[in-house]
């Protein structure tokens, strides 16, 4: 019997810290490792240009990692139920390793491709590897998931967390006639996201790859962590990791982030340091709570969890939907949000709460064309982390406190106190008074030297309208 395993990659890019590789490797010294570019995913209508960069950067990476270990990264394009089952049968490999994952497309593939292995009689083996604690652990005392995070928090920071496990090294991969066979069932080169129609000329803000996430992860842990409580607010600041796109493509294994929260605590010199490094583990946590809330809730991803919020009335009009997705709301906190979204694939987190707020509350826009268009830029975007800060920003999620509205001024009087974040994303703006930019009371004479539009809504009177409609949904449901 062939003693060769066939690694599936999919949301784990890295030979470092991966629970299934290395159980692969533990199993045999002979593992080759497989990534396929799923149709069913890139043929969606929300897929960002810059994520598929950045995915395919991670893959160009690994396929390097992988020839230095000594075997081999393979590519396949098409349905996975079709090419992983064909090159696993034509390779005759012992089994196929994947870790499993959290989304309700990702749930149904790996059931169906397990399914036709199975048939073909090659054996399956899944781990889970993208999260501490795996979904099902963490559970109120009656057994069911939690639907509230600080509960989820206080269970889940209790629990003991696995070290990371070792890189994937010394091993054997194909031989030169198994390649010819490999090439025969639709093994390619790498394309580049161009090829693949994505087009993405801007930098992107972390390097794609394992070794650019470790140096960003220990960069972060040497210094912007002990002061990330106070700093992770400004959007004017570097002071957050930018690890998301690492972590949701799995450039980075989530114990090596955590082994590094834990040596930093080590090291923290005041309470208030130890306090900081746990405010960005409880960000870890927020990450795990929505992939929980996911895999038990996948109705989440149709909408509204709150069924209430089915029957509001959005009123979604499409002037005003542009107007925000180009950032010409005249708002200037908002429109340097998107500015900064459009420009570079991501959006500082409190930024991305004020946008979603304002698409919401103040233009009455349903909040799924917002959390589609976000996964259309975004280039750390991700299901769980994306839906679920939609629903807790449109008030219909899980949430115990349902009425949160953000007001963009004084956001930014609190957040961008001297409009150094407004003035780098509308350059336009950048001649006119501090004082205007962060009220947002900006002349009329001088939004039109500067062409810069009229504020499309009124946010006081847009906010009474929003309650309005709340109530209505209250008493009707
Ligand atoms: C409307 C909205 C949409 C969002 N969409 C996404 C998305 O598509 N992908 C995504 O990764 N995050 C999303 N977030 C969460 C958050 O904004 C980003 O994770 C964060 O800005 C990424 O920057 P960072 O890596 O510097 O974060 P840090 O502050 O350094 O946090 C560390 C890590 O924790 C995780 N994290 C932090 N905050 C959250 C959160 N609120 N929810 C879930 N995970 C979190 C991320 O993996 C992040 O990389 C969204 C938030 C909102 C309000």
């Amino acid at each position: 019997m062939s003693d060769l395993i066939l690694f599936w990659h999919r949301r784990d890019l890295r030979i470092s810290d991966n629970i299934g590789l290395a159980a692969a490797r533990q199993k045999s010294s002979r593992v080759v490792g497989v990534f396929c570019l799923d149709r069913n995913l890139l043929e969606r209508d929300d897929i960002a240009p810059a994520r598929v960069t950045y995915m395919i950067g991670c893959l160009q990476e690994l396929q390097q990692k992988y020839v230095r270990a000594g075997s081999q990264l393979l590519i396949v394009q098409g349905d996975p139920n079709q090419t992983i089952p064909a090159l696993a049968e034509a390779l005759k490999v012992q089994s196929v390793f994947f870790n499993l994952d959290i989304e309700p497309y990702a749930k149904q593939r790996d059931e169906e491709v397990k399914k036709t292995l199975q048939e073909k009689e090659i054996a399956v083996e899944t781990f889970w590897d993208q999260l501490l604690e795996t979904p099902g652990k963490i559970v109120t005392q009656s057994g069911n998931p939690y639907t509230v995070y600080s509960p989820f928090w206080r269970n889940w920071s209790q629990q003991s967390k696995q070290s990371p496990v070792r890189d994937l090294e010394n091993v054997k991969g194909l031989t030169n006639q198994e390649i010819a066979i490999a090439k025969k069932v639709g093994v390619i080169e790498l394309p580049t996201a161009k090829d693949l129609g994505f087009i993405w000329d801007n930098p992107l803000l972390l390097t794609p790859g394992e070794t650019a996430a470790q140096k960003r992860l220990a960069e972060f842990c040497d210094r912007a962590i002990y002061e990330y409580k106070e700093q992770r607010n400004f959007p004017a600041i570097d002071g957050t990791s930018r690890l998301s796109a690492a972590l949701k493509f799995g450039a980075i294994g989530i114990r090596t982030v955590w082994q590094a929260t834990i040596e930093a605590r080590e090291n923290s010199r005041s309470d208030e340091a130890s306090d900081s490094i746990q405010s960005w583990q409880q960000e870890l946590a927020w990450r795990e709570f929505y992939q929980h809330c996911l895999y038990f809730f996948p109705e989440l991803a149709q909408g509204a969890y709150r069924k209430n919020f089915k029957n509001f009335s959005w009123e979604n009009n499409e002037d005003y939907f542009q107007a925000w997705c180009e950032g010409k709301t005249g708002y200037p906190i908002v429109d340097a949000a998107m500015r900064q979204l459009n420009e570079t694939g991501w959006m500082h987190n409190r930024c991305r709460m004020i946008v979603a707020s304002f698409l919401t509350k103040d233009l009455l826009i349903n909040p799924q064309l917002g959390e589609k268009y976000f996964m259309q830029k975004l280039y750390d975007g991700d299901l769980a982390a994306n839906n679920g800060g939609w629903q807790w920003s449109a008030s219909s999620g899980m949430d115990p406190k349902p009425l949160r509205i953000f007001n963009p001024a004084s956001q930014s009087q609190k957040f961008d106190p001297e409009a150094e974040y407004i003035r780098q994303w509308l350059p336009e703006l950048s001649s006119i008074d501090t004082e205007y930019l962060v009220t947002g009371k900006i002349p009329d004479s001088e939004r039109d030297r500067c062409g810069y539009p009229q504020p499309i809504v009124d946010h006081n009177r847009q906010q009474k309208e929003f309650k309005r409609r709340y109530q209505l949904i209250q008493t009707t449901s």
